[in-house]
């Protein structure tokens, strides 16, 4: 069962995806609803206003520290924010699970939102897949023990640290599996 952080954002999408590849599901917003749960997802949103959120729950806060250290943690653009290791603006929490630089924002505004083709490569799978980039932040610098999930105009836009995997955009948004299968199915469980 993956745990879904439901404070704010799209995580009813993120919850889509988990059915369409037959994981159960649990929506968390609370220390306890971390308990039996074999991942997490952070998923987009605002991720001052998420840091918001979790700052009022230490608990809560403290709870996804002890979890990342056995479990698979995935975030999407927000969520990809918090699990950086930095992200230049100290309204932003940030777990440091993923030892990246993030900048907030720098592929525009709302309006520049755009569908993009990014090309996803782990072991022997390689594959494009729809994503949807909005506010999304961008990946400055990645350090020792990163690998590159996926690029986009030779730009990275999703990395992979140990179990974890952060990605700055939307694949949820337009259905696609992929990186949620890399995330929480064994390699051996997907075809492509
Ligand atoms: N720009 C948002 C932030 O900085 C992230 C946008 C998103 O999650 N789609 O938190």
């Amino acid at each position: 069962m993956i745990g879904v952080l439901a404070l704010q954002g799209n995580f009813d999408s993120h919850i889509k995806i988990l059915k369409k590849i037959n994981l159960k599901h649990k929506l968390v917003k609370t220390s306890d609803d971390l308990s039996s749960v074999d991942g997490l997802i952070i998923p987009g949103g605002e991720s001052t206003t998420i840091t918001n959120l979790l700052r009022k729950n230490q608990s809560l806060m403290d709870g996804i520290n002890k979890l990342s250290k056995k479990k698979p943690i995935l975030g999407s653009c927000a969520g990809l924010i918090l699990m950086s290791k930095e992200s230049n603006d100290s309204r932003v929490h940030n777990f440091a699970f993923l030892d990246v630089i993030t900048s907030r924002n720098a592929y525009g505004r709302q309006v520049h939102s755009f569908e993009a083709k990014i090309n996803v490569t782990d072991g022997s799978i390689s594959s494009d897949i729809d994503v949807l980039f909005i506010r999304a932040p961008k990946i400055d610098k990645i350090n020792n023990d990163v690998e590159v999930l996926a690029t986009f105009q030779e730009e990275v836009v999703a990395v992979k640290q140990g179990i974890h995997i952060g990605i700055s955009c939307h694949p949820e948004l337009l259905n696609e599996t992929l990186i949620h299968e890399i995330c929480f199915k064994g390699k051996y469980e997907i075809s492509r």
